[in-house]
């Protein structure tokens, strides 16, 4: 099993699944833009058999390259219409397991130091007196960065999407490779602002640390956190049986346990109290056929390498 959320929720998720059915998991932890190079290098010879988790975007991605097989689980009539609607945009080779809102959280301790008002919006990142003092991660490497970029392109157009990232550079003091490094890092007070899916700020808060996560008042994208079986699956029946599971109502539930506060995919799943209320949320309508296409996807993170990374 190729995982792509928290480490915790990922080993929840293997030893609840062996344990219930005696199938030995040997799973690995990676970020979804990752995993999504790794089924592509694999493609001949591949060596998974089902990833679960990580944003939709690159499960969409792998889908429209043909490395992730159609499937059609009993399961399906229980999911909510966003888990349907991947399914459906990913020609049945990807399903939604939950759904998560992007924002940030910032150190309230450091920004009341700095002075500044408490950051709301995304325009706030842009305060010089943040400089060096935002982390977000790498789009290439994950999910949730991509969605950032995504998400600014379709809220601000794409010139001006791309000018609000050029000018977020000059406040960022590194591009991380998992998308979550930054809410730790806020918690900590290593930075004062981490870009982040906005549950997992929502995880060092409700622990007592002065991190505070906010839903951008511009409004904001948001995540169809995914499944997909791998073509080529050497243990296909298996394969089948964990992604059947994985959208029981038990199996969602291992989620809050694990400190992982998404809204699940089943209508049935229970929601945690602490899981963002999406409802009270400025929402874009985000075209996930759009941004998780191959050529898409590619296009924009080769631009955002030259045009933004690029820069000193
Ligand atoms: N952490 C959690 C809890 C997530 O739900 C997700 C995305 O689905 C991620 C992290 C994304 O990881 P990354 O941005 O490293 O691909």
């Amino acid at each position: 099993m190729y995982c792509g959320v928290q480490e915790e929720w990922c080993r929840a998720m293997s030893t609840t699944f062996e344990k219930e059915t005696g199938i030995k998991v040997s799973m690995t932890r990676k970020s979804a833009g990752e995993t999504y190079a790794q089924l592509r290098a694999e493609a001949s010879n591949p060596r998974g058999d089902i990833w679960w988790g990580g944003t939709g975007d690159p499960h969409l991605q792998a889908a429209d390259e043909g490395l992730t097989l159609e499937y059609e689980s009993p399961a399906n009539k229980d999911l909510h219409d966003w888990a349907l609607n991947q399914w459906k945009a990913a020609k049945q080779r990807s399903i939604g397991i939950y759904a998560g809102a992007l924002g940030f959280g910032y150190n309230t301790e450091q920004i009341k130091a700095k002075g500044i008002p408490e950051p709301k919006c995304w325009a706030d990142l842009l305060n010089p007196k943040l400089r060096d003092d935002v982390q977000v991660a790498d789009p290439n490497s994950s999910g949730t960065a991509y969605t950032l970029l995504a998400t600014v392109v379709q809220l601000m157009g794409e010139d001006k999407g791309f000018d609000y990232l050029k000018a977020l550079h000059k406040n960022v003091s590194q591009y991380t490779k998992s998308g979550a490094a930054p809410a730790k890092a806020a918690s900590l007070g290593e930075t004062a602002v981490g870009i982040v899916f906005i549950h997992d700020a929502v995880v060092f808060a409700v622990q007592g640390d002065p991190i505070k996560p906010v839903a951008p008042c511009e409004g904001t994208g948001y995540e169809i956190g995914s499944m997909s079986i791998i073509k080529g699956a050497r243990n296909l029946e298996n394969a089948k049986k964990f992604y059947d599971w994985a959208l029981s109502p038990a199996a969602q539930a291992l989620a809050a346990p694990a400190k992982s506060y998404q809204v699940p995919s089943n209508k049935n799943a229970t929601v945690p109290p602490q899981a963002p209320k999406m409802s009270e949320m400025k929402l874009i309508n985000y075209d996930f056929v759009k941004y998780g296409s191959s050529a898409e996807r590619t296009r924009l993170l080769t631009k955002w390498d030259k045009e933004v990374k690029a820069l000193p």
